[in-house]
């Protein structure tokens, strides 16, 4: 039998991003959620990789006991001083800031198994052509939160130049249950032993489709108003003390003047049609720097 597993899920321990000056959480779906999420999708195997974090991991690992048609496998997408990489079937959290190959060692000495996520990605650090050097597994040809038309298409060339080389993935990358299932990897088996001997053997395929741009929008909605009920919440006393969730932390030290910003700038977000504009907006500038590097490398290598 085939089987599908999502090896690229977040959840509200990967903590806060920025843009400029504007701070939003990651993401504000719990672990529970994400497995739940997964079940739904017919994941037979999810894999919970926040950034630089495995508290996450250990928590949806604990909760998918309880159910005997999904495994949860606790990874990490750790941020290495060459880009991001991923290691899945983790015991301990590995520390950001090392070099690639570091990284990697500290991955394979916890028994793991090495992936790099988005490779080709130019506005996420990755590995880029880094991959053809390092002892990786498996590359990502389909990174669900790519949609710009370099991204996968460029790693999918790459896999399918270098045949055998690594096991093609396809995985979410999603930090909502929203942006969750649209991307997979098939697998000859079911659950995380069947998994991990096809990445090890190079027989998975990766399936799907980038996630449709409307409910990356509501991704964005959903921690823009995720934020703002913590903020509120912590304005009237009822944020509860996790000194383990790193929204939590965060916004109960953000000054009084950050979280009137925060506030008003949030809601000035979600007001109709602002989102829809921005993602729009944002589509378009991916779109027109994709088309950019195809023009670039076409004359580069004069094809
Ligand atoms: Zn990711």
């Amino acid at each position: 039998m085939l089987s599908k597993a999502d090896t690229h899920v977040h959840t509200y321990y990967s903590g806060t991003t920025h843009y400029k000056a504007l701070r939003f959480p990651e993401s504000v779906t719990s672990p529970e959620e994400q497995v739940d999420a997964a079940r739904r999708n017919g994941m037979s195997v999810v894999c919970i990789t926040d950034h630089d974090s495995t508290m996450g991991g250990f928590k949806a690992l604990e909760y998918g006991r309880r159910f005997d048609d999904i495994d949860v496998v606790v990874g990490e997408e750790i941020m290495t001083s060459d880009g991001e990489v991923i290691g899945l079937w983790l015991n301990e959290q590995i520390e950001p800031g090392m070099t690639a190959e570091e990284t990697i060692d500290e991955i394979r000495s916890q028994g793991g198994i090495v992936i790099a996520p988005h490779p080709f990605s130019f506005y996420v650090n990755c590995l880029k052509h880094r991959i053809f050097n390092l002892d990786i597994d498996g590359i990502e040809v389909i990174n669900g939160g790519h949609v710009d038309p370099w991204t996968n298409n460029y790693a999918m060339g790459c896999y399918k130049s270098n045949a055998k080389r690594w096991a093609q993935i396809g995985a979410s990358d999603a930090h909502s249950t929203r942006t969750a299932g649209f991307t997979w990897t098939e697998f000859s088996g079911q659950g995380e032993d069947d998994l991990r001997k096809a990445i090890l053997e190079k027989t998975t395929v990766a399936c799907g489709h980038p996630s449709p741009v409307f409910t990356q929008t509501q991704w964005s909605i959903e921690v823009v108003q995720g934020g703002q009920k913590m903020i509120w919440d912590s304005i009237f006393g009822r944020l509860k003390d996790d000194p383990e969730n790193p929204l939590v932390v965060k916004t109960k030290n953000l000054t009084r003047s950050s979280k009137a910003l925060a506030l008003v700038g949030g809601f000035v977000y979600c007001c109709p049609p602002v989102p829809f504009i921005a993602t729009w907006l944002s589509t378009n500038w991916l779109k027109k720097k994709a088309t950019d590097l195809r023009r670039l490398l076409r004359r580069t290598y004069d094809y």
